[in-house]
């Protein structure tokens, strides 16, 4: 960001972007990637999930999503029973039949991505050529792409991560002298997509695309003249894969906050060559709208600490937020996985106070949030009513997969995210007083 652009904000002394990481490789606890599926299916509009794997995969399928109620779902378990080595035919069978059970039945369904899950006899099955099987069984209707969301390979949100970098293959080639073009790279929802979109149209940036498309006949090409931004930390395979197709990354803090999503925006007004003062005409009204409304959430976060467990790869930037433009005191910023490439720009502006922690050994993690005893721990939902019976205020992290947080008009309530598990304390002692 130019420096007579930026916020009033304090000035980087190196942070953390050469601090020690506590690096853990003991027992996690976060779910798997199959909990994507839940964001997913709400983006891409054509597409259908069906989980290969087991009672349990379609329990936890039917418990994170059995909120929402379909007509016609987008999600499905093909449930696979227990079976030798020499039963795997009749399972492809099965698949296959499952499969064109379903196509027959919903000629909506363009897109259908088989979903490998961790059971042993899910592991034996070779999804990707049964994908590749039935891809070409049902072609031109419907393209049939597979990835795994099991737990053994995955934590929560890389889920998104292995279903786009499926789709990159299917991406046609651009080619070299075609006009270049933009791509938001993460499922973002719909209103917030536009919302950018809006922003670069008014910067003058012709061609803006989105990785996942909401329809598979809209996926983008790729090509060298592609430059894309990458709106979720979690997607480092996704960004490998385009880079591998030519395209080029544009390097930026995330769009969380005011600070940070007009960052986001400059890195790609910076690759468009547009003019720095009418950058700064598009993004001033969102800008000071989001700062407007962060000050009235400002007094309940200042001066707290806050403790990451690592869950969904957003904890880095999100302590980036909540430091630097609440006051907030991160104590601990523990993350599954630290992307280095993709978090340059972000580990900088983090206290150099901030312990990061990479993995997770849950039980040591515990014992360290116990004894920091922070005003607030961030936390999947297995960690959060023990903590809470302890006294300790926790957020879960899902919720800041599920809500639309990126950008300025979703500043305030991302903010107000963290704000109200504080608040809900404070009202519960002062009815206990
Ligand atoms: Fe459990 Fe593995 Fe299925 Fe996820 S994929 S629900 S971790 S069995």
């Amino acid at each position: 960001m130019s420096e007579a652009f930026a916020l009033d904000l304090p000035r980087p002394t190196g942070g953390c972007a050469d601090a020690p990481v506590l690096r853990e490789r003991g027992q996690r606890e976060v779910f798997c990637g199959l909990t994507g599926i839940v964001w997913l299916h709400r983006k891409m509009q054509d597409a259908f999930f069906l989980v290969v794997g087991s009672r349990t995969c379609a329990h936890l399928i039917q418990s994170a999503a059995g909120v929402m109620i379909f007509a016609e779902p987008r999600f499905a378990t093909a449930i696979m029973e227990e079976k030798d080595l020499a039963g795997l035919t009749d399972t492809n069978d099965e698949l296959d039949r499952v499969v064109d059970r379903l196509l027959a039945r919903r000629p909506d369904i363009k897109l259908l991505f088989l979903v490998g899950s961790c059971p042993s006899e899910v592991i034996k099955l070779d999804l990707s050529r049964a994908a590749g099987r039935l891809s070409e069984k049902h072609s031109p209707n419907v393209r049939v792409l597979n990835y795994s969301g099991s737990g053994i390979e995955t934590t929560f949100t890389q889920g998104e991560d292995a279903c786009l970098a499926a789709l990159v293959p299917q991406m046609a080639a651009a080619p070299a002298n075609a006009e270049p073009s933009l791509l938001i790279v993460g499922a973002l929802p719909d209103v917030v997509e536009d919302q950018f979109r809006r922003l670069f149209a008014a910067m003058g940036i012709a061609r803006v695309e989105a990785l996942p498309a909401r329809k598979i006949s809209d996926l983008p090409s790729v090509g060298p003249n592609t430059r894309f931004l990458v709106a979720q930390p979690f997607l480092g395979d996704t960004a490998r894969a385009l880079e591998d197709r030519g395209a080029v990354r544009l390097d930026a803090l995330f769009p969380f906050g005011a600070e940070g999503t007009t960052d986001w925006l400059h890195a790609a007004a910076q690759a468009f060559g547009v003019d720095e003062m009418l950058f700064r005409s598009v993004v001033a009204p969102g800008r000071e709208r989001a700062a407007r409304a962060l000050e009235k959430v400002r007094p309940a976060l200042e001066g707290k600490s806050i403790f990451f467990f690592p869950d969904s790869q957003l904890e880095v930037p999100l302590a980036r937020f909540l430091s630097r433009e609440l006051g907030m005191v991160p104590l601990e910023v523990g993350t599954p996985y630290l992307h280095r490439t993709h978090l340059a720009r972000e580990l900088p502006l983090l206290p150099s106070s901030t312990r990061l922690s990479e993995g997770q050994d849950v039980d040591r993690q515990l014992d360290r949030c116990r004894a920091a005893r922070p005003d607030l721990s961030v936390c999947g939902l297995g960690l959060a009513n023990p903590l809470e019976m302890e006294g300790l205020t926790t957020k879960w992290s899902i919720e800041l997969v599920f809500s639309p947080v990126h950008g300025f008009d979703q500043a305030a309530d991302l903010a107000e995210l963290f704000a109200r598990p504080l608040n809900r304390r404070d009202r519960l002692s002062d009815a206990i007083v």
